[in-house]
């Protein structure tokens, strides 16, 4: 049997330096398939999109949508962030408030362009059940503060199938239903299995065959500096233990974003 891991090994830590050299062999990210289609320019005078992405802890931006990030930054989009909690389940609220805005500094967001809420309703927590309602309402205001055309969020299993991160998508997704001007366009982040999740640089080739098959819209965006991540993600210092630098390497998340419209 000995065999067998002798051809596995080798032949895991080849496919995962091919897939890596792909990916860092572009000067800049990339999405795939290449289409003109995803997310082009507004038309008229503010060719630039305004992006919120709305989120549920700090954190969520750094280690799960860096690639997001760095793809609009690159188009030249302007890319903003609503915090919807402080983070505050283990008390460190304020210290991960201050985290947020170092990380995003990393990724060159302006602080003024991210919001970090503490109401008492949107509280962090596996247990806490977030009013979809009030996210609807909350997040409304940073929209027309913002003049937001584009939202990023979560999927309905919110990559973790953390309940925040749930509520988060349920609360954009009952916006956009109530938006009845439909001036707002709206892309989740597909949650992968748990085998594709650690993949780390190897769903590149997954991901680009089922973005290109998909019926509904979908993109994988591809990020070609993963050290930005590890960047942004050490910024967060009170969350930045021994399992989380691991999960960064092993993530297909750092390398990788699949984006399908809702
Ligand atoms: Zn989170």
């Amino acid at each position: 049997m000995a065999w067998i891991w002798m051809v596995a090994v080798p032949g895991a830590v080849l496919l995962w330096a091919v897939s890596l050299g792909r990916i860092l062999s572009s000067p800049a990210p990339y999405c795939l398939p290449a289409s003109a289609r995803f997310l082009p320019p507004l038309r008229g005078d503010r060719r630039s999109r305004h992006v919120l992405l709305v989120l549920a802890h700090p954190d969520d931006e750094s280690m799960f949508f860096t690639p997001t990030i760095l793809f609009l930054k690159s188009k030249g989009h302007n890319v903003h962030i609503l915090c919807v909690s402080l983070g505050n389940a283990d008390g460190l609220g304020n210290i991960r408030k201050e985290e947020l805005f170092k990380a995003c500094a990393t990724l060159n967001i302006p602080a003024e362009q991210v919001k970090v809420l503490d109401h008492q309703k949107l509280q962090d927590g596996f247990h806490e059940k977030w009013d979809h309602g009030l996210l609807v309402e909350l997040t409304m205001e940073q929209i027309q503060l913002w003049d937001i055309d584009t939202i990023v969020t979560f999927d309905s299993c919110g990559v973790s199938g953390h309940p925040n991160h749930r509520d988060v998508y349920h609360g954009v997704s009952k916006l956009l239903h109530e938006n009845q001007q439909g001036n707002i366009e709206a892309w989740e982040l597909v949650s992968l299995n748990i085998f594709r999740k650690y993949s780390g640089p190897v769903d590149i080739w997954l991901s680009s065959l089922t973005s290109s098959s998909s019926k509904q819209p979908t993109y994988c965006v591809v990020n070609c500096s993963p050290s930005r991540t590890f960047e942004a993600m050490a910024a967060h210092r009170s969350q930045w233990v021994w399992f989380r630098r691991l999960f960064v390497r092993l993530s297909s998340y750092t390398y990788i974003n699949m984006l399908r419209k809702i």
